[in-house]
């Protein structure tokens, strides 16, 4: 018997199962991968992703082999901004999500999953949880509507019954626990990106860099084995062009969105592997907790690529999970009230805000003539653009950002510093031939 079952040992499995254990609980982990191995995703932190890392004692494991920085780039439409997360909306995120912020750093690392995820579960076994790979849990054991435990196969193919005060499903967009228990799926949002990216070496541009021109975005980020991970995604109706020749227009895509970067991807870089691509990406909310079971990271919500917080996100589910699961195994509060505070925090106001930003991002539309003037403005206002920065990546509130009066100053500055910026002189012929599909011919 096991205080908790977590099914499913990457970012929010172990994760989840490493701050258990340390706390003292019983847990098992499975999960049908072995690792080290890969999942379809790219794999930047943001840096509360890092000081999560960083509070759970990891970040110089990952540091050891992976690339970091402290400010990334952002160019839309030709207009660019570069910036560094400040540590004091750092500090907010972390004392007003989990009332600490020990283990803040401004570092942003894009660490590829078989490295992380590896990490991830060599330090769950290290605090005493176990693991066992390559099992593929096939039912959930109930007891009236209770669940209580589990029912799967392990890689010799034997037949393995487990039972557990709580199963976690740690399992993914497509998760078994939501699959088997019905749960539905609610504000589902269907408009996403197609993404493909590979890894390229030969060349080093330093840092993060994203860029975007109408309706497609490219990002190259340094990662492990002196590796970029370049990455060309953009709005979902365009991924079957797009993937007729996918080298093609991989590299159209990058001549188009930043031909400085298009050349030296043709010129200097010499690609690793493969191009991993996917247009599974649409948005959704699931219910979160119910007698005996829970979900973490995208088994509970799940949303496009485009900002890049997944990964994130689960380490943040991770922590307030393993809080409210050992307040309740432990008997200081009802196993069902600490999960309801779990459940608030995840579904709070601001977490509303940020998925509908996401989603509205994801249907990847031309940038409005608001929101160019908004970039415009801020290539004067450091302080803002950090902010900008950190609204972006979810570490500052958009509410906070984005008020009226915040965007009032603003615009009384747009309409001085954009007065002669280019991108507004056709802008009617730019914003006519950003619709047009660039993958089509
Ligand atoms: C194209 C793309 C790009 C992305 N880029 C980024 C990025 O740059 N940064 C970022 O933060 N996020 C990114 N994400 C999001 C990120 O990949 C996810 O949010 C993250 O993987 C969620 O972690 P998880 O632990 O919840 O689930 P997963 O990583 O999906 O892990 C679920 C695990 O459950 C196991 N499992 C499932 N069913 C069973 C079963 N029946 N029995 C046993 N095991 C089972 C699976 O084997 C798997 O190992 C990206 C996603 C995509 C699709």
């Amino acid at each position: 018997m096991f205080d908790a079952i977590i099914i499913g040992g990457r970012c929010a499995g172990s994760a989840t199962a490493l701050q258990l254990a340390r706390k003292g609980h019983k847990v098992l982990v499975v999960d049908r991968s072995t690792f080290p191995s890969d999942v379809i995703s790219t794999h930047f932190l943001w840096p509360h992703g890092t000081s999560y890392l960083n509070r759970w004692g990891l970040l110089d494991r990952v540091l050891a082999q992976t690339p970091s920085h402290t400010e990334i780039h952002l160019v839309n439409d030709g207009i660019p901004l570069a910036g560094t997360v400040p540590v004091e909306l750092l500090r907010q995120y972390f004392q007003q999500l989990h009332g600490d912020d020990t283990g803040v750093v401004q570092r942003y690392a894009s660490v590829r999953r078989l490295v992380l995820d590896k990490l991830l579960v060599d330090a769950a076994v290290e605090a005493g949880a176990e693991v066992r790979e390559g099992f593929v849990v096939e039912e959930l054991i109930s007891e009236g509507d209770q669940v209580v435990g589990i029912r799967g196969r392990t890689r010799q193919g034997a037949r393995v019954e487990e039972r557990a005060r709580v199963v976690v499903g740690a399992d993914g967009r497509h998760s078994f626990v939501a699959r088997t228990l019905k749960l539905p799926k609610y504000d589902e949002r269907l408009k996403c990106t197609f993404a493909y990216w590979s890894y390229f070496s030969g060349f080093s541009l330093g840092t993060a860099h994203m860029h975007r021109r109408g309706r497609v975005s490219i990002a190259v980020v340094p990662t492990n084995f002196n590796q970029n991970m370049t990455l060309v995604f953009g709005p979902s109706e365009w991924f079957e062009s797009f993937r007729r020749d996918v080298a093609g227009n991989f590299q159209r895509a990058l001549d188009f969105v930043s031909p400085e970067i298009g050349e030296r991807v043709r010129t200097q870089g010499k690609r690793e592997e493969r191009f991993y691509g996917t247009v599974d990406q649409a948005a959704f909310l699931r219910p979160l907790f119910g007698p005996g079971w829970v979900l973490v990271g995208d088994a509970g919500s799940s949303k496009d690529q485009c900002t890049a917080t997944g990964m994130t996100h689960a380490f943040r589910d991770a922590e307030l999970v393993s809080a409210a699961l050992d307040a309740g195994l432990s008997g200081r509060q009802p196993l069902d009230v600490a999960l309801k505070q779990y459940e608030s925090r995840r579904r709070s106001q601001s977490a509303a805000a940020y998925y509908d930003y996401v989603c509205t991002q994801a249907e990847m539309r031309p940038l409005r003539h608001d929101e160019l003037q908004l970039f415009v403005v801020l290539r004067s206002n450091q302080e803002e653009t950090n902010r900008f920065i950190a609204t972006h990546g979810d570490i500052a509130p958009l509410s906070e950002f984005f008020q009226a009066s915040n965007l009032m100053l603003l615009s009384d500055a747009a309409k001085e510093s954009s007065r002669d910026y280019a991108v507004f002189a056709d802008f009617e012929a730019t914003s006519r031939m950003y619709q047009q599909n660039l993958f089509a011919a």
